[in-house]
């Protein structure tokens, strides 16, 4: 019988195939397996359009079969079948998916990425075989064909014996290579691991023979080996049932099961749904962040199934950054198995799923806050800081969506609130939302910055990660209120006597201050009166937009361009040691210039900045001492 040549576009697959060195070479199994769970699928849906005809589920499974000696390895299904013509069109040509498309682009990769990342049907099967041949009978014919190739020089269609409906797929195996060994595909039990590993969840069940040990009767150390029937997969997956049925335990076991992480996760959500695109899914929040979450390394994703039938390890489209910690999975059917990653990204069902998850994720979360504030705290304690880079990323784009989930330690209740919490107390003359940055709480709360805020009886948030005043920056505002750093130039305080009273002191010392000024030259921008000041006599604010703890944290970026932010000095001029620089002022230039620069310096010490010339401040003190 005269061979036929594969179309172009199949024949480059199939090349691509037969010299993979991809390693995961093992997916063949997956794609002939749900080949052949679509196969019975479409006589389901035959007998579900036909009264005449009946669907008996013992009559629908698929069947693997292995012969060492011939290296042979057989899988069967009881679906649908090919007519001849459908064995020419289906197996001669590979016109529909959209692999091809995405291969050109990624050429040089060897093709790595596509087989990887969706498996490429059928032609997969040459991964591994060096011969194929598929035997099969369409439902309602009586005729069988086989469709035989070794791959390379095309392939031969011809009548064949068969009785049953359905199709047989034989690989002859390739003999083992140096780096590959092709025989575990001959093992009984490398292959019901295969299943379990990928096709678990398929509709119908997975068999084989598999062979068993047991001690010859009357012997307690003779052993002999016998076959039992098995059906590899459990068929239904977690997803699927009904969350009524299921425990907490059984989504505890499940995210072990798939290892998601070691130990149990914080939280559980599973949805089924219903629209646009049909899905389920299953969502875990983890206890703790893995080892390298905050690292260039951590791939987010979840797991992505079509019907049952897995078809990326880490779909990184479903989830947003801010939302990278989660694990999970969701299985739709309404996603094609052989889409390529490129095309999901433009799909626009996926997009659908992928928003529908994201609000899903955010109201488990409110609902974890608002029903169990334990656990929540416990969880933003791990991830508190991706949301607050996810209110920071892309220009502040997903800060409606994540302004209700961040928590901020409060300085009257020493515990991390919520910003409505924070503005449902404000007092009524309240303006603004105050909030201090530093290294730790014990720090900023006792920075002299926050003083008078405290004493009209506000409350102060305490910043303590690097990106947090990043994040408020990007928020503004919530519900209507500004954020107001306590360091900032004015605080908003409406204290017009202590204004006024503050005008004339500065008036009264005009000259001093600008005397301040000269001496300390660049360092800062201005010198003045502190308004915000009670029991310390002197504290740093900022003048510009860029704040000193932003100035802290862009100086350790290792692309920093020595960014400053503006620095004012105030001056507690209700301080006794303002009298003191006075009277220096009035009779002794010289100690005038030391009291300026040490206190200069220690409004900085008192900011975390490091100190220009921290010899000359400790050979200053001694000056005082002496
Ligand atoms: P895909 O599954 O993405 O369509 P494949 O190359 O795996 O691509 O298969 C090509 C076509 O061959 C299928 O769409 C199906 O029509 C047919 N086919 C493959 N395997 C079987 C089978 N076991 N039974 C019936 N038809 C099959």
């Amino acid at each position: 019988m005269a061979k036929k040549q594969f179309k172009a576009e199949s024949k480059r697959l199939l090349d691509l195939m037969i010299n993979s060195i991809y390693t995961h070479k093992e997916i063949f199994l997956r794609e002939l397996i749900s080949n052949a769970s679509d196969a019975i699928d479409k006589i389901y849906y035959k007998t579900l359009s036909d009264d005449t005809l009946t669907f008996n589920k013992e009559d629908y499974y698929i069947r693997l079969e292995i012969n060492k000696n011939d290296r042979i390895l057989k899988i069967t299904d009881t679906g649908i079948g090919m007519t001849k013509e459908e064995l020419e069109s289906n197996l001669g040509t590979i016109a529909k998916s959209g692999s091809l498309a995405f291969k050109n682009e990624n050429e040089a990769k060897d093709g790595v990425d596509i087989i990887g990342q969706f498996g490429v049907g059928f032609y997969s099967a040459f991964m591994v075989a060096e011969k194929v041949a598929v035997r099969s009978k369409a439902f309602g014919a009586n005729e069988a064909f086989m469709w035989e190739s070794n791959g390379t020089d095309g392939y031969t269609v011809e009548p064949c014996e068969k009785t049953d409906t359905g199709t047989e797929i034989t690989l002859k195996i390739k003999a083992d290579a140096d780096d590959v060994s092709y025989s575990e595909y001959l093992d009984s039990y490398a292959l019901s691991h295969l299943v379990k590993k990928y096709s678990d969840f398929i509709k119908y069940p997975i068999k084989m023979l598999m062979e068993k040990r047991k001690l010859k009767d009357g012997s307690d150390s003779e052993y002999e080996t016998y076959f039992e029937d098995e059906t590899l997969n459990s068929m239904v997956p977690i997803w699927r049932k009904n969350k009524n049925e299921l425990t907490k335990e059984d989504y505890d076991n499940f995210y072990t099961e798939k290892r998601y992480g070691f130990e149990k996760p914080l939280k559980a959500i599973h949805a089924s749904v219903d629209g646009v695109a049909s899905y389920n899914t299953i969502l875990y929040i983890p206890k703790r962040a893995p080892y390298d979450f905050y690292t260039k390394e951590f791939e987010k994703g979840l797991e992505l199934y079509s019907n049952g039938v897995l078809i990326m390890n880490k779909c990184a489209d479903l989830l947003p950054d801010y939302f990278s910690f989660v694990q999970g999975l969701v299985d739709s059917p309404d996603l094609s198995l052989n889409i390529s990653r490129e095309m999901l990204q433009h799909d626009r069902q996926l997009q659908f799923i992928a928003k529908k998850i994201r609000d899903k994720i955010k109201s488990e979360l409110l609902n974890l806050l608002k029903n169990d504030r334990e656990t929540y705290v416990e969880f933003f304690n791990q991830f508190g800081k991706t949301l607050k880079f996810g209110v920071y990323s892309d220009f502040g784009a997903h800060k409606d969506i994540l302004q209700d989930l961040l928590m901020f330690y409060s300085s009257k209740e020493d515990k991390l609130i919520t910003l409505d919490e924070y503005v449902s107390k404000m007092a009524e003359d309240q303006k603004y939302i105050y909030y201090v940055c530093g290294e730790s709480i014990d720090r900023v709360s006792k920075l002299p910055q926050t003083e008078r805020v405290k004493d009209r009886g506000y409350e102060i948030l305490y910043c303590t990660d690097e990106v947090d005043e990043f994040a408020l920056q990007m928020l503004m505002r919530y519900k209507d209120k500004e954020f107001k750093s306590v360091s900032s130039g004015d605080l908003g305080l409406d204290d017009e006597t202590n204004t006024k009273e503050n005008e004339e002191l500065f008036a009264e010392n005009k000259e001093l201050f600008q005397e301040i000024k000269n001496i300390l030259g660049d360092a800062v921008k201005e010198v003045k009166a502190s308004l915000r000041l009670k029991s310390h006599p002197v504290c740093l604010s900022s003048g510009g937009g860029l704040s000193i703890e932003m100035e802290k944290v862009l100086r350790q970026m290792p692309n920093n361009d020595g960014m400053k932010a503006e620095k004012i000095l105030e001056i507690n001029a209700n301080h006794a040691v303002f009298d003191s620089l006075k009277s220096a002022y009035e009779n002794d230039k010289d100690t005038f210039s030391l009291y300026v620069k040490l206190l200069y310096n220690q409004a900085m010490l008192i900011e975390g900045l490091p100190i220009d010339d921290p010899v000359s401040f400790t050979n200053d003190i001694c000056k005082l001492m002496k």
